[in-house]
């Protein structure tokens, strides 16, 4: 076997709602990503409940590798609280981040941040959250070939970054490009928001044809970077426009659901309405 790589998927979860006319509010579709070689393998993001880090570590086991690192793309715990899970199967494996990032990803697992991500999901995130290492650099090892790790600023959040394979012309998102999914703009600004835009053509740049997003549609069409790149500045753009025309949430939430009726997770754009525009006179 040479140089590879395959997806772990989750399918949207039921969470409870904070938005008025929304019940079925659920989390976004998320992936999980490894890329092995040989007799080595690096994943890049680990999910956020307990029961998604076990299938994902029975998942990394099927294919016979022992991740030598375990890449968190940015500071928000759903993509990173599977670790404890991950690190009890994989007891060597390395977990690591950007350096900048870790702060953010302490906080996201403080006493404070836990109880916000108990209760989205009650009873069902684990109670030993840890936190990845400063990664040295900007390389990581996969066997014989190197994955560079691009940091990417602001998007979503803040100290961003995508995993960038040059030998197979993959990269791996975390929620940089979003595909075929709502992109998370609640507490957004105008700078963020041209932050993002500017992150997008950071990650065109490197040239990839394929690219993993931290949050799929489960019926995407594929994992074609370009498009994928396309169609999230067109998003910004659009949601800047929409912004700007509307006084309430109810039309931004129009006007976006008429642009983009098919994408996934539509309480993510009803949050970022919410909040962006409850105090708007
Ligand atoms: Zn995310």
């Amino acid at each position: 076997m040479s140089l590879d790589f395959d997806v772990f998927v989750v399918d949207p979860k039921p969470i409870p709602s904070t938005v008025p006319g929304f019940d079925e509010a659920t989390w976004p579709p998320s992936t999980s990503t490894l890329i092995s070689d040989d007799d080595d393998a690096l994943l890049v993001d680990c999910l956020v409940t307990e029961q998604e880090g076990r299938e994902l570590a029975a998942w990394v086991r099927s294919h016979d590798r022992e991740p030598g690192y375990v890449y968190i793309t940015h500071p928000h715990a759903d993509h990173f609280l599977g670790l404890t899970e991950i690190l009890a199967a994989f007891p060597e494996a390395r977990p690591v981040a950007l350096a900048e990032s870790i702060p953010a990803m302490e906080e996201q697992i403080s006493p404070a941040y836990m109880r916000v991500w108990g209760a989205y999901f009650p009873g069902q995130v684990t109670d030993k959250p840890v936190s990845p290492e400063p990664l040295a650099g900007t390389t990581l090892p996969i066997g014989g070939s190197t994955a560079t790790v691009i940091p990417v600023g602001t998007t979503d959040t803040g100290h961003s970054s995508v995993v960038h394979v040059p030998d197979l012309s993959l990269v791996v998102s975390g929620d940089v490009v979003y595909n075929q999914t709502h992109m998370w703009l609640m507490r957004s600004t105008p700078d963020s928001r041209a932050s993002w835009a500017r992150a997008l053509d950071a990650v065109a740049a490197l040239e990839a044809d394929t690219l993993i997003a931290g949050h799929r549609n489960p019926v995407a069409a594929d994992d074609d970077a370009r498009r994928q790149i396309a169609e999230c500045r067109r998003y910004l753009a659009d949601f800047e426009a929409a912004l700007e025309g509307s006084s309430t949430p109810g039309e931004l939430i129009d006007r976006m659901t008429a642009a983009y009726p098919d994408l996934a997770n539509p309480y993510t754009l009803w949050v970022a309405a919410h909040d962006l525009l409850r105090a708007k006179p």
